[in-house]
């Protein structure tokens, strides 16, 4: 009787595990957290290193990069604002929708807006204010949950045809980074309303 037969296995058989570990093994190709160059936060989950990791090396499956891999698209155009293509640098930074989140979380830090922001330069835990040690690393922490929560709604866009508010998208950052953040700092109590008003002032607090 014929049979399909899958050529990515030793021996033909189809699971979707060994598709996952294959899919993974792909785009996760190269990453070590040991490597120098990894960035590394103790403050958020291994899972949003990987993903950071992925942006920096620029492997995340935005329409633009598929299509110069010859994937078949119906539209390279963002799928958020369909103003431009949907790069990588679009869809993070100048993705008007990603501007207004950015400037809320700016605003949320009391910092300026940095315009110029490039990938390589971004996600370092810089700004334009001195900040101590723990504050750079949450900022940091802020940026990258930023980040994902962007993308994050980009694949709702994309797979579902629906994507959050400015607003929901703004209080999901801030719910989550108080989550991640509080858990790993836990003999020292993060105050959510002051978090949520007063960011600096709320770690001021739990170095106390
Ligand atoms: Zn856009």
């Amino acid at each position: 009787m014929d049979s399909w037969n899958w050529s990515l296995s030793s021996n033909g058989n189809f699971t979707t595990k060994k598709l996952s570990t294959l899919i993974d093994e792909k785009i996760l190709s190269g990453y070590s957290r040991t490597n120098s160059e990894t960035l590394k936060n103790y403050l958020v989950p291994n899972k949003l290193e990987i993903f950071i990791w992925r942006v920096l090396k620029r492997r995340l499956p935005v329409r633009i990069e598929l299509d110069k891999r010859g994937i078949d698209l119906d539209s390279v155009r963002c799928p958020i604002c369909d103003d431009d293509v949907e790069s990588l640098d679009h869809l993070l930074f100048f993705c008007r929708v990603s501007m207004d989140v950015w400037d809320k979380v700016y605003k949320w830090w009391g910092l300026d807006a940095v315009t110029n922001l490039s990938i390589s330069e971004a996600f370092r835990g810089k700004c334009n204010r001195n900040l101590s040690h723990l504050e750079s690393l949450v900022w940091q922490a802020i940026e990258w949950t930023c980040a994902s929560f962007i993308w994050r709604n980009r694949n709702q866009k994309v797979f579902t045809n629906s994507c959050w508010s400015v607003p929901v998208l703004m209080m999901e950052i801030q719910l989550k980074s108080f989550e991640w953040i509080s858990n790993r700092i836990k003999d020292r109590k993060l105050d959510w309303l002051i978090w949520i008003s007063d960011p600096c002032s709320s770690l001021a607090r739990i170095r106390v």
